[in-house]
């Protein structure tokens, strides 16, 4: 006779020991084998965050780091172009400008960073610069220079700008005035939209007016320009004072500037005298002015 009790209950003994271990083991393994391979299993995860990088990336504004700065500067410079910039596209013309922004770039406060200089096609006396290395010049501006150390200075007054992250500064100011910054930081796309507000105001205070003249001059006489086309050109621009442009801020006045600059240069003269050909300039630049 079999004892059916000792058996059930032998039975239910061996489901509890080795059952159920036995079913974790296999789902265990089940497991494993279902889960991506931990290469893979980051390369998603990558990608999610990536997408939500995408979506909704913030910025902390305290601490905007120049990859961020990058970002920021090419999204600004794609809505510029998208609405409001007309570039000018004469090869010979945007060589020659690059050619001149380069020079100047490995002397400037941020060497390390890609510059893109670009042509407006536009008859008002004016340049101005973003943030990231976008640096943009007028054709207005092309026009009233008389040679290249006249057009250098206002370019390399502008990359002083950009050295000084004078536009970071003011998009922080904008931001946190109008009550766009939460906790965590603010909005990629908010601050994109703060810096094509500002690229066309007179954002800069009298302070980064000093500041990007003093970077300007430093690189100009680095890179072996004349000073004097620096201020040359700020006393002709100061005698048209009716057409005063963006980057001659209203804040500190012209005539201080020039005095600024010129005890600057009576304490670090230099004796070179780069880009005071004029007609070399009007022959480079023949097709603008
Ligand atoms: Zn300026």
């Amino acid at each position: 006779m079999i004892n059916w009790k000792i058996l059930s209950l032998n039975y239910s003994s061996f489901r509890r020991r080795w059952l159920y271990p036995l079913i974790s083991i296999v789902v265990a393994i089940g497991l494993c084998l279902s889960t991506p391979m931990p290469s893979q299993a980051i390369s998603i995860w990558k990608l999610l965050l990536r997408g939500a990088e995408v979506v909704t990336p913030v910025v902390q504004l305290s601490n905007i780091s120049d990859r961020q700065e990058i970002s920021i500067g090419k999204q600004i410079n794609k809505q510029l172009l998208d609405s409001k910039v007309k570039l000018y596209r004469d090869s010979q013309v945007n060589n020659y400008i690059k050619q001149i922004g380069q020079r100047l770039v490995p002397y400037s406060s941020r060497p390390d960073l890609t510059y893109t200089f670009q042509v407006v096609d536009d008859d008002s006396v004016n340049a101005f610069a973003t943030m990231g290395g976008f640096v943009y010049i007028h054709t207005g501006l092309i026009k009233a220079a008389k040679n290249e150390a006249e057009l250098a200075s206002v370019m390399a007054h502008e990359i002083g700008h950009i050295g000084g992250k004078h536009l970071v500064k003011q998009m922080r100011k904008r931001a946190i005035a109008s009550g766009l910054v939460k906790v965590a930081g603010i909005e990629e796309s908010k601050l994109v939209q703060i810096g094509v507000e500002l690229a066309y105001q007179r954002p800069n205070s009298r302070r980064a007016e000093y500041d990007a003249d003093r970077r300007g001059l430093r690189s100009l006489t680095a890179a072996g320009y004349a000073q004097s086309g620096m201020v040359s050109f700020m006393e002709k621009l100061m005698q048209k004072s009716s057409t005063m442009p963006t980057f001659l801020s209203t804040h500190p006045a012209t005539s201080d500037r020039i005095t600024a600059l010129k005890s600057q240069i009576n304490a670090k003269p230099s004796n070179r005298r780069d880009g005071l050909n004029e007609a070399v300039y009007q022959r480079m630049f023949r097709s603008v002015i």
